[in-house]
């Protein structure tokens, strides 16, 4: 599988003013404080992580919508980074998102008809008549009835709004589909359902995606890499299979230990976390997590951990990766 999209040392950070005749700056946000992954041809990407972590921030950064303070995203070969005008539009097309809240991405005053073909609009592609065309087309494809063209955002579930945004990001026949947090905000009954049209779509679209999530299990049938974030920096990333397998920074195990076991036999012997993130103006020194870690030495206040490999494919940012003591956790029942 060739590569799609490789971010590199990618970084946003922003200074915090106060005062109000005269502002001064305060401090310094680092939301995203170097980040580096790939995602290939059709494959996804989970990017996983407690809210706060920088995971919105990377998506909008990815695709632009905010500019980053450091770091580099290519596309297709392509420098997203620093390209303007044209290029970005035709960069643009290609990249599409689906926002978490799907009733507050979809203007109210527009019909589904209208909110799907918009970007086709945006794009200039096609007449009226073909995009009215292709709004029924993408209807079907995600389960809707084509009349429905006609109705308003209101008349419909969450769940079915989302797949109208999901209708909306394909009208422009993207390469890379960015998630962010798509199911958060649904019944867990109707999450599968939309999951598994996701799924069903990437197979026969050959889409990309960057998914994006707060909770493991969402990802668990999704995925097929998983990056777990942390204060703006990965912690671990790695084949799914792998990482759920065995996870070998205490983050990640932390997060797998809040979420159910398949076999209850079997539940890990981890604690879940306690405590706060500490606040991204404020990044602790040495590793980031050690105000949360269990297993937090004195290097751990003052040394910083690299992300490096602990296996083919697996990668993770822990100075004790290798000696962590075995948590009893496997995670990876019943995957496919
Ligand atoms: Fe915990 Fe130290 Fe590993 Fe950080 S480097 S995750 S504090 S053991
Ligand atoms: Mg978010």
């Amino acid at each position: 599988m060739s590569t799609l999209l490789e971010v590199e040392g990618l970084a946003r950070h922003y200074p915090v003013k106060k005062g109000v005749l005269v502002q001064r700056q305060i401090g310094t946000v680092r939301a995203v404080d170097g980040v580096s992954f790939s995602v290939k041809r059709g494959e996804t990407l989970a990017l996983v992580g407690e809210s706060g972590c920088g995971k919105s921030t990377t998506a909008r950064l990815v695709l632009r919508l905010i500019e980053p303070s450091a770091g580099t995203i290519r596309f297709d070969g392509q420098d997203v980074t620093h390209a303007g005008g044209a290029a970005m539009r035709a960069l643009r097309r290609r990249m599409q998102i689906v926002f978490q809240d799907p009733y507050a991405s979809l203007n109210p005053r527009l019909t589904v008809g209208d909110a799907i073909a918009e970007p086709m609009q945006v794009h200039g592609i096609g007449d009226a008549d073909a995009r009215r065309a292709k709004v029924q087309e993408l209807l079907r494809l995600v389960g809707l009835a084509a009349f429905h063209a006609e109705r308003y955002p209101h008349e419909f579930s969450g769940g079915q709004r989302q797949r109208i945004g999901i209708a909306r990001a394909l009208s422009v026949e993207p390469d890379l589909v960015v998630c962010d947090e798509p199911v958060s905000a649904l019944d867990v009954s109707i999450q599968a359902q939309v999951v598994n049209l996701m799924k069903d779509l990437q197979a026969r679209l050959g889409l990309s995606y960057l998914f994006i999530a707060h909770d493991l299990s969402v990802v668990k049938h999704m995925a097929d890499r998983v990056a777990v974030m942390y204060l703006g920096q990965i912690m671990e990333i790695g084949d799914k299979r792998s990482l759920f397998r065995d996870p070998r920074h205490p983050y990640t195990r932390a997060l797998l230990a809040a979420i159910p076991h398949p076999d209850p036999a079997r539940r890990g012997k981890v604690t879940p976390l306690g405590g706060d993130v500490p606040s991204p103006m404020n990044i602790p020194p040495g590793c980031r997590f050690h105000t949360r870690c269990p297993f937090a030495q004195d290097r751990c206040r003052s040394e910083a951990p690299e992300l490096r490999a602990v296996g083919s494919n697996h990668a993770a940012a822990c100075h004790f990766s290798e000696s962590l003591p075995d948590a009893g956790l496997d995670y990876s029942g019943g995957l496919t």
